[in-house]
């Protein structure tokens, strides 16, 4: 039967929308489990059935909004890097400073790697991840957007851990409330805009869905090379398809059948099955961190004079400082950040690495968790030579008052970039892999049935 009236014209199926959403092979990148997943309504989170890891978000509006709040943010950035950061009076001397001073200070006092990274961190990171964003979602607006948006969203993902304006303003706080003892100290008003600068990110990456963005990008045709991506989807989404022949893109989480270490057919990362010597890599990174944790704990990180007197001060001399002065809290925070999150990540990451080595099978989900913590916690303990870096830049009052930076600084900072390094080097798939290798053959039809077939994601409404 035709309900269709006469005068409307035949519609080809080819350009009717889907009638169900399109589900896709998707792999957890904390235990390896495959599943089939659509696109996610809004509000609902999908998790791993294996591990409970977050898969992925629905989120209402995922290009206008994130677009507004990355623009928003770089013109937060230009003010903060513009206006008056901070100033400080002491005995009638005064300085004062931009957000940039400290880095270039650094600088001068010869610890040029230590003013590099700190400008990378907190200005050049989040400048180039809002840049990218921005220019990726402007781009998609476009009738012809250009052909480099893939790689511009592909350099976000990868910027992502190391734009830290909210470890920057904590160590910003502890200097200041380190200060006020001694002198007048001022907060400028770039200080309100990098506080609304770290709200526009934090909002951004919460209203960007690159789930969404990646599948857009694919539709319209911008993808690194066309022919090669239908033929790995073909080949992904074969009966005749091996489990250990699909391979996750770590970057755009693309599941394609293409060989290993070629580059993603989408977004033109190198594509590996599992991170490429995960164990020996996380190793070496975790001996180079525990031999730098030695003089970064050992040397000083600053010297404070008053009047032409003061000793130099190592990180735990800091904390005792702050203990004394009776800020307990503040001592509390910089000696969890600066002390124990590195202590934490440097035994977190050993344990894992010796778990896989050994094959262990107990407590994997309490190891998978314990990696999410280390991965997350890591960026926090740059808060010490965040608050080194504005203490520096301000306190240059001569004779009066002055802060030179220390070689521990250096040390410790290197102890905070390989340790971050070596959780991203790390791939807890492997800590599920050796319990699977133990416990059962790989039975590869088995498996590949079991998750061939669409079956229902936990999903929950996001609070
Ligand atoms: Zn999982
Ligand atoms: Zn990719």
């Amino acid at each position: 039967m035709n309900f269709a009236p006469p005068h409307v014209a035949p519609v080809l199926v080819a350009h009717l929308p889907e009638p169900e959403p399109r589900r896709r092979l998707r792999e957890c990148f904390d235990c390896g489990q495959l599943h089939r997943m659509g696109p996610l309504p809004a509000g609902v989170v999908a998790r791993c059935l294996r591990c409970h890891a977050v898969l992925g978000r629905g989120r209402r509006d995922p290009f206008s909004r994130p677009l507004a709040l990355a623009l928003t943010g770089l013109l937060l950035l230009f003010l903060a890097v513009q206006l008056p950061f901070m100033g400080i009076d002491l005995y009638g001397r005064d300085n004062a400073i931009h957000l940039t001073t400290g880095a270039a200070e650094l600088e001068t006092y010869g610890f040029w790697e230590l003013g590099a990274v700190v400008f990378a961190f907190t200005v050049g990171a989040p400048f180039a991840r809002l840049l990218c964003i921005g220019a990726v979602l402007s781009g998609l607006r476009m009738a012809r957007p250009p052909r480099f948006l893939p790689l511009l969203f592909r350099l976000d993902e990868r910027l992502r851990p190391w734009a830290m304006v909210e470890v920057y303003l904590l160590g910003v706080f502890v200097a200041y409330t380190k200060l006020g003892d001694l002198a007048f100290v001022q907060v400028g008003l770039a200080v309100y805009a990098l506080g609304g600068l770290m709200l526009a990110i934090a909002a951004t990456d919460a209203a960007l869905d690159p789930d969404a963005v990646w599948d857009t990008l694919e539709a319209r045709g911008l993808v690194v090379a066309p022919e090669r991506l239908a033929a790995a989807l073909r080949a992904a989404e074969s009966p005749e398809a091996r489990v250990n022949e699909l391979i996750a893109c770590t970057c755009c989480v693309l599941v394609v059948g293409a060989a290993e270490a070629t580059p993603c057919p989408r977004c033109g990362a190198r594509l590996h099955r599992r991170k490429p010597e995960a164990v020996a890599l996380t190793w070496a990174l975790l001996v180079a961190s525990l031999v730098l944790y030695v003089p970064a704990n050992m040397l000083p990180v600053l010297t404070v004079s008053r009047l032409g007197q003061g000793a130099p001060s190592t990180i735990l001399g800091g904390v005792q400082q702050l203990a004394a002065a009776g800020m307990w809290p503040l001592a509390m925070l910089v000696f969890f950040a600066s002390i124990t999150v590195p202590v934490l990540k440097l035994i977190g990451l050993a344990i894992m690495l010796i778990s896989i080595q050994r094959r262990a099978a107990g407590r994997l989900q309490d190891r998978t968790v314990l990696f999410r913590i280390v991965d997350a916690i890591g960026r926090w303990s740059m808060i010490d030579i965040f608050m080194v870096s504005v203490l520096v830049g301000l306190v240059r009052l001569g004779f009066v008052a002055s802060v030179t930076p220390g070689a521990g600084a250096v040390a410790f900072c290197g102890v905070v970039i390989l340790t971050m390094l070596a959780a991203r080097t790390f791939d807890p798939r492997l800590m599920w892999d050796a319990v699977a290798r133990v416990q059962a053959p790989p039975r590869r039809r088995v498996a590949l049935r079991r998750w061939g077939r669409p079956k229902p994601f936990t999903a929950r409404p996001a609070s």
